[in-house]
This record gives C-alpha cells, structure tokens and sequence, in this order.
C-alpha cells in the first residue's frame, strides 16, 4: 500500500510501505479521507520530537471503510463506514480509574505515539470505532474527531439553551465549538480573532454571530458593550498563545473579562507560555475555569448531529487534496493560514 509517510521533519513521502495484517481482534480499514490537525503541523516540524520519531504515519483525524474483520471481532462487518477515536488510554491512572479518560497521564494518540490513518489501510480494534451511517459523506466523517472536541467544550463548559457566548480564536477548534454549541443556543456568540478570512466564516454559516478583529478593536470594551455591561454566561478559549498581539489582553485573562458574575471559562488552547491572570478578575465574579482536553465518547453526540444535518461540516473544509500530495499541503497551511482551516488528503483516488 501507499502511505503519506513523514521521513524525516518536514518532508512527507507519498511511498510504498507494508501493508498492515489485520490481526485477531482487530478490522482492516481502508482509509478514505483524512484531516491534517494543527497538532500534525507541529509534529510535521519536530515539535514534537521525542515524543515523535521519523520515519512515521501521521494522521488522527480520519475515516473509512472496513475491508476486513480479524478473528474474534463481533459486531462489525466488511463493508461499514468507521470514524476511529485516536485515543488511548492507559485504564490505571487515577484519572482512568474515576473515568476521566481525557485527563490520562498516559494518553496516547494513533497518528502520535504510533503510526495513524495517513495511509491507504490502517488495522485497528474495534473499541476505538465509532460506526458511520452511509448517509453522512466521507468528507464530512474525516471531520468527527474535530468536530467531537467542539462537542467535549460545550459539555465541559456545560452550555445551556439561551446562553451568550464567546469563543476566542476562529481556527478550526473555535469554529468546531460553534458548530457544538449552535445545537443547544441560538443567542448571539462572539468570535474573536485577528484574522480578517477567519473572523468571516462564523457569520457566514450561523446567525448570530459577531466577529471581533482583536487588532481593530478591544474585544473584552467590545463585548460588554453589546451586552450592556453584563458578559457572556461562558467564554471559550481556543487561541492557545497568551501573546497574541501587543496592547490586546492575552486570551485567557480576556475570557475572565469577559463572563459575567458566576460565568465559566473554558480554555482549550494548548499553549506553552504563561498566561497571567489577575485573580480578583475571578474570584469577584466567583467565576470558573474548566479545561477541556480531546473528547470523551463526543463522537457519538457528533455522529447523531451529522446524521441528522444539524451541523456544516463544510464550513472547515477549505480544500481537498489527493493524498499524494501530503506535503503540499502542509506548506500551503503553514503559508497561508488565513486561507486555510480543514485540509482533507483524499487517500481514494491518489
Ligand atoms: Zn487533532
Ligand atoms: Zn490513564
């Protein structure tokens, strides 16, 4: 078989590679579509190194069909369309044992910590699959994992019917957490960013939606002036650097900013930098932080939602590349990000 593979940081091969046995207890899966996360992009530099090594398989984000079932596997046929959940967990540490299988201090990723889904077959056991009605496109499908981490923020930040919100940061985990969080409220939700072509998507999908360009304007003055001074009930924090732009507020010290008394903060952004808080901010509003990490078993919530077109999926797709053309891709979303949120490699016709 023929996979996207990652040789050496920052060059993909599209070569040969052996293809994978499926073994007992596990199916074959012949791989459709896949998403490059922004995690890839890092892992693409060696960011990740040693956590990565090269030569590798990347890829967490996929979808395809089942081409074979091993020994031992029920309840799955050849023929099926499956979403894998990448997530491994370890069961043992304390997080596991209170079922908090996002919080492992074990947790591993297909696609991370072994070779993923950017090849034309993958082996995988049945427990990381989540089943695709025939219905919902491939495309759509190669977007569940995404899509789940949106649903993971909402129900972490535990968003209500008539909530107004504001989501910091309009990439494809903001946009992922609109798409979520629109199948519980329609009030008005804020993207913030400093991208003019990303601060435009929201609005152009769903109503309701304000865009903030934190380089134009204050985005914490701008929110409480259109909600009268009260905030927004939950703020998400998708940015994931606390030094955006100078004279702008880091991202997280602006979501306390802006809830309001007794509102929620829920930071998703994976930065590596301080963020500093003043933590009267908070605590005279008795306000919470809630963390949000992957997803945990969001991928049926998202499925059901596909399944029933309740979301627009096509909004985080800005192009489609055959999957030979992997390491294209990964220039074109590291020069142009503005013009870029989902690539999907198509492994079916390269
Ligand atoms: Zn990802
Ligand atoms: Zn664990």
């Amino acid at each position: 078989m023929k996979a996207a593979v990652l040789t050496e940081y920052n060059q993909i091969e599209w070569k040969e590679v052996k293809k994978p046995t499926c073994k007992a207890g596990e199916v074959l899966i012949q791989v459709s579509y896949a998403c490059i996360c922004g995690s890839d992009q890092h892992i693409h530099k060696g960011e990740f190194h040693p956590r990565t090594h090269t030569p590798m398989i990347m890829g967490h984000e996929f979808t395809g069909v089942i081409v074979e079932v091993g020994n031992k596997v029920s309840g799955f046929e050849t023929g099926e369309k499956v979403a894998p959940d990448p997530i491994i967990w370890c069961g043992e540490c304390p997080a596991c044992k209170i079922g908090q299988y996002p919080a492992c201090t074990n947790l591993k990723l297909i696609g991370v910590d072994s070779d993923g889904g950017f090849a034309q077959y993958i082996s995988l056991p049945p427990s990381m699959l989540y089943k695709v009605p025939p219905a919902i496109p491939d495309q759509h499908a190669a977007l569940i994992e995404v899509l789940s981490i949106g649903f993971h923020a909402k129900n972490k930040a535990g968003v209500r019917k008539g909530d107004v919100l504001a989501i910091w940061g309009s990439g494809k985990v903001g946009l992922s957490i609109l798409e979520a969080i629109r199948t519980v409220t329609n009030e008005t939700v804020f993207m913030i960013d400093i991208l003019h072509k990303r601060l435009s998507v929201g609005p152009e999908y769903y109503e309701n939606v304000i865009p903030v360009n934190a380089t134009k304007e204050n985005p914490v003055d701008r929110i409480l002036r259109e909600t009268e001074g009260r905030g927004v009930d939950i703020a998400f924090e998708a940015v994931g650097h606390a030094h955006v732009i100078e004279n702008v507020v880091n991202p997280v010290r602006g979501c306390v900013q802006s809830i309001r008394g007794a509102g929620t903060v829920c930071v998703l952004g994976l930065g590596n930098e301080p963020a500093p808080l003043v933590f009267k901010e908070l605590i005279w509003k008795e306000g919470r932080i809630v963390t949000s990490r992957v997803s945990h078993g969001e991928f049926a919530e998202t499925i059901d939602h596909l399944t029933k077109g309740t979301l627009k999926p096509e909004a985080l797709i800005t192009r489609t590349l055959p999957a030979s053309k992997a390491q294209e891709a990964f220039e074109l979303l590291d020069a142009s990000p503005e013009d870029n949120l989902k690539i999907l490699l198509d492994f079916g016709h390269s």
